[in-house]
Parts: C-alpha cells; structure tokens; sequence
C-alpha cells in the first residue's frame, strides 16, 4: 500500500468551481471529474471528508443587492450547499462510495443532523462525510466551515480546491510576473495581505495549527499526489522557517 501523508482530510470545494464554464448550477462533468479522483484517494485508504459552497447557486450578499435581507439570504446561501452536497453524494454513490450528508441546519428527510461524534464513526467506516448547510450561522463562509469542521474532526489538514494552483505573490490573472508559493506560513500570508480564505477561516486554521493547501481541483492527479505527500499548490503552515516561491 502507498504511504500516505494525510491519513483524513477535509476537501474543501467552492459552489463556484461546481458550475464548470457554465457560471451557474452543477455542470455533471466536474462532478464526475471530482468523484473520479476522490475515489482514488478513499481506495487508498484516505478518510474523507467534503464542504462544499453554495456560490453556484446562492450567496447571501448577492440577496442584499436583490433587496433580500441579508440574514435571509445567508440561510438560502447554505441550502443552497445542501443541494450541492445532495448533487455530490450521489455521483459518489454512482462510483460506490458510500457517503453520508451531515447538514448544520435539520432537514430530516434529506439528510443527517450534524453530531461530530458520529461524522468521525462514518469516517472511520470509511465513509465519505460531506457537511452542507455550512456552519449553520448567517454570517459566516463555507471557508470557515471547512476550518471548524476539519478541526473538530481532527482532520490532518484543509485541502482548498480552487481553479487556480496555489497562492501566488499577486493575483495571476491580472500580474504576468506573479510567482507561486510552494510553502508560506500564516504569518506571511497575513502581513502580505495575501488572499487565502476570509480571515475567520484563516485564523481559526492559523490558531489551532492546522496545515492548508491551496491547489488546483481541476487537475487530474493532484489530490492523489498531495495526500501521498506530494509538493502539490501551495502548503500553509505555522511553522515553515522562509517561504520558498
Ligand atoms: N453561508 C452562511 N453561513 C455559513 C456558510 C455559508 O451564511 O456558515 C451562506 C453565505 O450566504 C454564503 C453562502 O452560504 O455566501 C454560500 O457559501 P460560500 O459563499 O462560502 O460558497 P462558495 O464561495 O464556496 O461557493
């Protein structure tokens, strides 16, 4: 058997990533895409645990320029994560994962009640746990449900799957010479201003020393490398000396 570096992880995945090139809703190709290469890494043996965004659908900031209230539209926003989880869960069945749905917010009917001690049972079981309905609180991000959950679970370390392949020195798209970090700390991702997460999700990583990994989800290989240890996007930790770019 591979070694492996992470031994349970918490897949961090955005709404928008789901939409593909569409912008909008679940695009079926980056839902297989997606259970494709989760399924790998739960065959080796990786306990797997997902959030996912609901920015495909919803977002509660968008609802305030519609006139709707803003704590309304963040109770949208995170059934509107339910759906995605629901949409994920069942392409992951189709590649015979079992898998369990724990939402923050009770819908009975569609899915579990969030208990952290039976989230940690399901991954023991080798099931796949994916959270929805975020941390169940308007206000907050599913960044920041990614890094409460992964702490409660005792997960070894938050994968942020984006479209881009890590954290760079400025934003890629619109600096040329832009450079990407293989290693930073927190600490220089604070004073550089660099955009990782919003700064609750971030902290809350950055206090209780748990490791990130920014990378790109749409390349194929990359989550089997980085959980086999791999230098894959860019690692934040608390503790590396000098960043390298
Ligand atoms: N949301 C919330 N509380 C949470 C998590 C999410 O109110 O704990 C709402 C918020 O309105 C947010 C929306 O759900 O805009 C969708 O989540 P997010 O924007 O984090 O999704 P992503 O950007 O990852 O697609």
């Amino acid at each position: 058997m591979a070694q492996l570096r992470y031994k349970r992880i918490l897949l961090k995945l955005s709404g928008e990533a789901l939409s593909g090139e569409k912008g909008y809703g679940i695009d079926p190709e980056v839902l297989e895409q997606y259970s494709r290469e989760i399924k790998r890494v739960v065959d080796m043996g990786v306990q797997v645990a997902i959030v996912i965004g609901g920015g495909n659908i919803f977002r509660g900031v968008q609802g305030e320029r519609t006139g709707i209230d803003r704590v309304q539209g963040d109770y949208m926003g995170m059934l509107a994560t339910v759906i995605n989880a629901m949409a994920i869960q069942s392409s992951l069945e189709q590649h015979g994962l079992f898998t369990r749905v724990m939402s923050a917010i009770k819908m009975e009917q569609v899915c579990e009640p969030y208990v952290r001690r039976r989230a940690v049972r399901h991954l023991e079981k080798g099931r796949v746990v994916i959270f929805g309905a975020g941390t169940g609180s308007p206000y907050f991000t599913t960044d920041t449900t990614a890094s409460l959950r992964a702490i409660e679970i005792e997960a070894d370390v938050v994968l942020k799957g984006t479209r881009v392949d890590g954290v760079y020195t400025a934003d890629p798209f619109k600096d040329k010479t832009a450079t990407r970090y293989t290693t930073i700390t927190f600490q220089d991702v604070y004073e550089k201003k660099l955009s990782v997460m919003d700064l609750t999700a971030f902290t809350l990583c950055k206090e209780n020393n748990l490791p990130i990994i920014v990378f790109d989800m749409n390349q194929s290989d990359n989550l089997i490398r980085l959980v086999q240890g791999e230098e894959v996007g860019t690692l934040i930790t608390v503790d590396v000396p000098s960043e390298s770019v």
